[in-house]
Formats: structure tokens, C-alpha cells, sequence
């Protein structure tokens, strides 16, 4: 196995979240007191990438901060969870990413997010980790980068017969028809999935029905993540999707879950890749599962410490 041999590779986005908690949202040209804050690690590329190495794989990150204070703390933060940075690129014609979020006593929020550096991106960078991409086991990638980059990750993945999982998040309803064909794995939640089919996804039974049309799309396999619900599941295999319920758990916050569920889910690919999917998925939810008994999002992720041996 040379040093380019990962798990993992993602190729995707880091955001810097600086969260105020106040009494209530201020109104326009306000200024009001919170009462705390603090600063968090997310974007769903590094939040995946993070969840698959705290499991045990071998992970690099394949994604562009800015040359900041935030893009040192975020490289750090890679090197904390034992994630090659041999590919994260510091530019210094834009921020890293960053999401500003007040959150009201009520659980409510205004966020926004300025993608910066991530947008940056592109082809360049996807060239210099081309022999991490092309011997990788899996590769993610999002849409919080600019949809061309993640489709040519998508391409360079099934040229070297890598496995891809495409999350597509945050979703729009006109994408590309290439991503469904080149996603080995879709794996989308329930509100992707009715921004992509336009139709409502509430049940189980809409999940399977949305799940059948993905694979028409030409998706390999689908997975349809349903909150507190689980999951549904269509591998290439089946004509029927399944519904793989998860643990019935206290949730605190469920920000980051299906990030979490989408690292987990590349970890199993990567170290089992024979594991039929209904068992890598009813896995995988056990892993968000635990994602949501804690506050915030990285901060949640279990270690391969937390889990139970059968789930490693
Ligand atoms: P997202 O975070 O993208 O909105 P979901 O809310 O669908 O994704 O959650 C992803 C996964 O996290 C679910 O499939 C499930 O495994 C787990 N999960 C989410 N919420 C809960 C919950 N309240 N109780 C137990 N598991 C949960």
C-alpha cells in the first residue's frame, strides 16, 4: 500500500461556524446581546471526512481555505482527527468558508453562509490529488463546492473504478443528469430529495417511491435518509427499496446527522466493501444515532472508542 492508498478521499467544502446565541433574532439595524458564543467545525465535506476517520479509515481531504486564521484552525483541526492535509490548498484571494448563525431561545436561527474559498476549487487542485482520487477506495463529494469541480471529481472517480458516494447538498431542482449517472451511491435526505423529484417525501413509502425514479436517473444504488425514521434503501441489486428503521434515541441536536451517517457509510464501503448495503446502512444509522444524543456537529461524531466492536 503506497502513501496515496486512502479509505476515503473527499472533495468538498470546510466552513468556520461562529455561532451567537442570544434572547431572541435582532431586528434590521439592531444591536443586541447574546449570551454566548462560540466557534465550530463544519461544511459537510470536512464533517464527513471527520466522521469516517474517527471510525478508522485512512482519509484525505481534498478542498481550498483561505490563508487566515480560520484556514490554519481548520487545517489543524484535520490534523486532530488524523486526516491528510496534503491536499487542502490555502488561497489568499478568498476567506475560508464561514457561516454566521444567531440561534433565538426558541431553537430558531438566521444564518449566513459565505462559501469563500471553496468556491475556488476547481481543476487545478483536483489534478494535484489526482493519485490520491485514482487509488482511493471511496470518494465523496457535496454541492457546497462549485458543482463543475464535484462532477469532474465524479469523472476522474469512475475512470479508476472508485467507488463514488454523491451527497447532493444543499440540492437544486435542474441538476445535472451526469451526477445521478455517475454516483455509484446517491445518498440524499428527504428534503434534497423533494427539491430534486419536486414532489413531498414524508413517509417511508414516498422515500421508496423517490428512490425507484433515482435509479431510473441511472443511480447505482440510493439512500434515502429519513431522520428519526432511518433510512430507505435501493441498492443496484433490488427493484424493491427497503426501510431500515434506526435506534429510538433522546435526540438533543440533530445538526450534522447525515454527515455523520454519510462517513460512517463510506467507512463500511471502504472496509467491507463486500457488507450487502441494508446492513452498511442499518450501521450507519446506529453511528448518526449517536451523532444526535450531543450538542453541536463535529463536536458529536463518535470514535471508534464509542462504538460497539460489531459496529467496527
Ligand atoms: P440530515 O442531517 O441531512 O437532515 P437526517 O435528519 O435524515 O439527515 O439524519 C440522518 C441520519 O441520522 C438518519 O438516517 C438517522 O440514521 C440519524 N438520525 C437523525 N435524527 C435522528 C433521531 N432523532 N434519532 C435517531 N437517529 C437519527
Amino acid at each position: 500500500m503506497s502513501a496515496e492508498d486512502y479509505d476515503v478521499v473527499v472533495v468538498g467544502s470546510c466552513m468556520t461556524d461562529l455561532v451567537s446565541q442570544a434572547p431572541r433574532l435582532p431586528r434590521v439595524g439592531e444591536t443586541i446581546h447574546g449570551h454566548k458564543f462560540f466557534i465550530g467545525f463544519g461544511g459537510k465535506g470536512a464533517n464527513q471526512c471527520v466522521q469516517a476517520a474517527r471510525m478508522g479509515a485512512k482519509t484525505a481531504m481534498v478542498c481550498k481555505v483561505g490563508k487566515d486564521v480560520f484556514g490554519d484552525n481548520y487545517i489543524q483541526n484535520f490534523k486532530n482527527n488524523g486526516i491528510s492535509t496534503d491536499y487542502v490548498e490555502q488561497t489568499s484571494d478568498a476567506a475560508t468558508g464561514a457561516a454566521s448563525i444567531i440561534v433565538n431561545d426558541a431553537g430558531e436561527n438566521a444564518i449566513v453562509i459565505v462559501a469563500g474559498a471553496n468556491m475556488l476549487l476547481g481543476d487545478p487542485e483536483l489534478q494535484k490529488a489526482q493519485g490520491a482520487l485514482n487509488h482511493a477506495k471511496v470518494m465523496i463529494c457535496q454541492l457546497e463546492i462549485s458543482p463543475d469541480t464535484s462532477l469532474n471529481a465524479l469523472r476522474a472517480a469512475r475512470k479508476h473504478q472508485v467507488r463514488t458516494i454523491f451527497n447532493p447538498a444543499p440540492a437544486f431542482p435542474d441538476l445535472s443528469p451526469e451526477f445521478y449517472k455517475l454516483s455509484d451511491i446517491f445518498c440524499c435526505n428527504e428534503s434534497e430529495a423533494e427539491i430534486l423529484m419536486g414532489k413531498t417525501v414524508a413517509t417511508s413509502e414516498d422515500a421508496g417511491k423517490v428512490a425507484l425514479e433515482l435509479l431510473r436517473r441511472g443511480c447505482g444504488s440510493v439512500i434515502v435518509t429519513l431522520g428519526s425514521q432511518g433510512c430507505v434503501v435501493l441498492s443496484s441489486q433490488d427493484s424493491h427499496p427497503k426501510h431500515i428503521p434506526t435506534t429510538s434515541v433522546t435526540a438533543v441536536d440533530t445538526t450534522g446527522a447525515g454527515d455523520s451517517f454519510i462517513g460512517a457509510l463510506a467507512f463500511y464501503l471502504a472496509h467491507y466493501p463486500s457488507l450487502p448495503l441494508e446492513e452498511v446502512a442499518r450501521r450507519a444509522n446506529v453511528v448518526a444515532s449517536f451523532s444526535v444524543q450531543k450538542e453541536g456537529t463535529q463536536t458529536s461524531f463518535p470514535y471508534q472508542k464509542d462504538l460497539r466492536a460489531e459496529l467496527l
